[in-house]
């Protein structure tokens, strides 16, 4: 458990450290957004295999979901069942909103 949250943290670390300036998302993510009406200030737009490291803050699952296609995850941190669209790589590490707020407070108090 520790060596996750490390791990986790560490991947936190890198993603707050490396957008900097910008904030990532997939395609398809950018897609739905403009079709939803939602802009977002110099969003980076980056091939799927790109964010295959990246944190991706999800929502609580709920049933129904909250898109009917979107998948289920669990909390990479607090093991919490966690919802996300479905062309975020299985490989990308998943954290729920409750632990994105504990880990941007924790990034905080270390820089
Ligand atoms: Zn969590």
């Amino acid at each position: 458990m520790k060596n996750r949250d490390a791990r986790a943290i560490a991947r936190l670390h890198a993603i707050v450290k490396g957008r900097g300036d910008r904030l990532r998302a997939a395609p398809a993510a950018a897609h739905e957004l403009s079709r939803y009406g939602i802009a977002i200030k110099d969003l980076e737009v980056v091939p799927v295999p790109r964010l295959a490291e990246s944190v991706i803050v999800c929502v609580a699952w709920s049933n129904p979901l909250i898109l009917p296609d979107n998948r289920t995850a669990l909390c990479d941190h607090c093991g919490e069942a966690v919802q996300h669209r479905p062309y975020y790589p299985a490989t990308a590490i998943f954290i729920c909103t409750a632990c994105a707020v504990v880990l941007a407070e924790a990034e905080g108090s270390n820089a």
